[in-house]
């Protein structure tokens, strides 16, 4: 669906996801947010898991979602991560097609109503003008703010600031304040601050009063799930360290972190993305099988192209470590990194190629062969073990 644009913007969202117990309301236990065409136009949209259907959140059912018809999500572009927070959808709106220069939105789901909370090129006028910002700059939805960062060369943070989605207040920060994501009793938990730069964060800060420490800090974590932290678990996911010291970023694994003893267990090893969905007592997630089943020839490629996931969505047990099968469904091929948690259900997206059914389209380089494709959803209900597929449900 969303292909992120580049990491910078991948990291502060990607530690979004995570999520706090305030900000897990009923909304994002009905809907996933996800975005639609219509008549070719790119607009948010809700997608409900209990009914497979998609609608689009502009509630006017005439608009045609464009500027012209004066929709409120005229500026949207799909390669923007949409974010639920305090009853409301934010969104980036580049009118002008620049997501560096885009307006950061409001949309009100009880009143319809859009409100602007700031922009882009504002927030770039309080950076000072001894900091350059050649080396990129991030930004993001985090915690009930909008936050904005300046890096250095060396990837550390020259200058940050966030805004508050409640009342549009703006913060400079020191630019070695972290942000905390989630609180254990006293302690307050932060990623560390490469996360802004490489989208990962080697070990976790952890802050009580003027005390800092670092806790697994040979860990490079690509994300914390703090569901179950109120009984001293952190769990998380990470790239396990090679004998030669380097990362290996194809074989991530899940550990559970215990705040008390600080005992760290590995729950499930060597799955191909960081991407999982946890309910209950269960990780849900995809990983390469052995023996996938073929797909057929990709004259493309010239060669024989395999489903590597099965179509099999796994879980493993929490408390005990046992992996199973919640389901298998070998005709569809699942999207590793497309999983998320909708209240019961286990979402994840599917994009089926058929290798039979093509057309030539003559290139400069020979014929392209344009295979038919599907994309849709399937839908795990954790409740009633249940899988149901809808096609229609993603593009
Ligand atoms: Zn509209």
């Amino acid at each position: 669906m969303k292909y992120r644009i580049c990491i910078l913007f991948a990291a502060l969202l990607l530690c979004g996801c995570a999520g706090t117990a305030e900000d897990r309301d009923d909304f994002l236990d009905t809907f996933l947010l996800t975005d639609m065409k219509v008549d070719g136009i790119d607009t948010p949209a809700l997608f409900n898991p209990a009914k497979g259907t998609t609608t689009p959140i502009c509630s006017d059912p005439l608009c045609s979602h464009t500027k012209k018809d004066g929709c409120p999500f005229a500026g949207y572009h799909s390669l923007q991560e949409l974010h639920y927070y305090g009853g409301a959808v934010w969104f980036q709106s580049a009118e002008g097609g620049k997501l560096m220069d885009s307006d950061i939105m409001r949309y009100d789901l009880d009143t319809g109503r859009v409100t602007k909370l700031t922009s882009l090129p504002e927030l770039r006028e309080l950076v000072p003008d001894s900091i350059p910002i050649e080396n990129g700059q991030s930004y993001g939805f985090f915690e009930g703010c909008f936050v904005y960062r300046v890096p250095r060369a060396d990837h550390t943070i020259a200058f940050q600031l966030r805004v508050s989605l409640d009342d549009g207040k703006i913060e400079v920060l020191d630019h070695d304040f972290i942000i905390p994501f989630a609180q254990y009793k006293k302690k307050s938990l932060s990623y560390t601050p490469e996360l802004s730069y490489t989208g990962v964060s080697y070990g976790i800060d952890v802050r009580e009063g003027d005390h800092r420490e670092t806790i697994l800090s040979e860990k490079r974590i690509a994300i914390c799930f703090t569901d179950l932290l109120e009984s001293g678990k952190l769990i998380y996911v990470d790239s396990p360290k090679r004998e030669d010291g380097s990362y290996d970023f194809d074989r991530m694994a899940v550990h559970v972190y215990d705040m008390e003893s600080g005992e760290d267990r590995l729950l499930i090893d060597d799955f191909p993305s960081a991407y999982i969905a946890l309910i209950g007592d269960f990780i849900y997630y995809s990983r390469y099988v052995e023996d996938p089943p073929s797909l057929g020839y990709d004259k493309n490629m010239g060669k024989e192209q395999f489903n590597l996931s099965g179509g099999i969505l796994f879980r493993t047990s929490i408390e005990t470590g046992e992996e199973s099968v919640a389901f298998e469904l070998p005709a569809y091929t699942l999207i590793q990194t497309e999983i998320h948690r909708v209240g019961q259900y286990v979402v994840i997206e599917y994009r089926n190629t058929d290798y039979s059914h093509f057309e030539e389209l003559p290139g400069d380089y020979g014929v392209w062969y344009a295979y038919e494709k599907e994309n849709g959803r399937v839908v795990y209900d954790t409740a009633s073990g249940e899988a149901k597929v809808y096609p229609e449900a993603s593009q």
